[in-house]
């Protein structure tokens, strides 16, 4: 699934605006900064699939790619959110940002999970709840994958995850598993896949 071409296939700019309904879709949101281009790089063993959601204007989009198969025979489809809790983003730039994320998470038929990332040394932070909560309210499974792994101390980790599981723990639309993530190490890339597989299977 992930070694074969990822190839981009759609940029959705506004609200309403969604390439028809195909195989089964699979989100990845997080705050900017994150880490999350270099987990879609890592989980996808490729630079372009960043690369093409980093171009300008591209980065308040929602970015479209092809997973296990040539576009249009693909078996996946993998959906790079716009980064949020960005400090200087105009309240105008807000609005558009939750329009297009309301219109895609409504009524999505074809999405099977949005992967939530969440900053490892940071933990579960109000920008992280919002988005929490624009989920349960569009009751689209969620999974949360905490990043940079390699940042922390052993000790450190049971910890950051303990928290993150108890944040989660009366969210109607969490999937309680939490994945910790290195793209750096390549700590939890398996895991992540295996997540990702087992969606296909269900
Ligand atoms: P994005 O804005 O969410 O797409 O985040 P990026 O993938 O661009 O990463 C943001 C910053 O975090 C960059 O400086 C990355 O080098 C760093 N970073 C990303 N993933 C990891 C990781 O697993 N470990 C460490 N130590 N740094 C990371």
């Amino acid at each position: 699934l992930f070694a074969g071409p990822c190839d981009f296939i759609f940029a959705s700019a506004k609200a309403g605006d969604l390439p028809p309904l195909g195989p089964p879709e699979i989100a990845f949101a997080g705050r900017s900064n994150v880490g999350k281009s270099s987990l879609l790089n890592a989980l996808t063993n490729r630079k372009t699939l960043a690369r093409v959601s980093h171009t300008p204007g591209r980065t308040q989009q929602l970015n479209f790619f092809a997973l296990g198969g040539e576009p249009g025979a693909e078996r996946l489809r993998l959906v790079d959110m716009p980064g949020y809790g960005y400090a200087a983003v105009s309240k105008e730039k807000v609005a558009s940002w939750g329009a297009l994320m309301r219109n895609y998470l409504r009524g999505r038929a074809s999405l099977a999970r949005v992967f939530v990332l969440v900053d490892g040394r940071r933990g579960v932070k109000p920008v992280d709840a919002e988005m929490f909560d624009l989920l349960d309210q569009s009751a689209v499974s969620y999974q949360v994958v905490l990043t940079k792994h390699d940042e922390l101390k052993i000790s450190e980790r049971g910890a950051v995850v303990a928290a993150t599981a108890e944040a989660l723990s009366k969210r109607p639309a969490a999937y309680p598993e939490i994945i910790f993530t290195s793209s750096q190490t390549g700590e939890g890339i398996p895991a992540l896949r295996g997540a990702v597989a087992q969606l296909l299977a269900e």
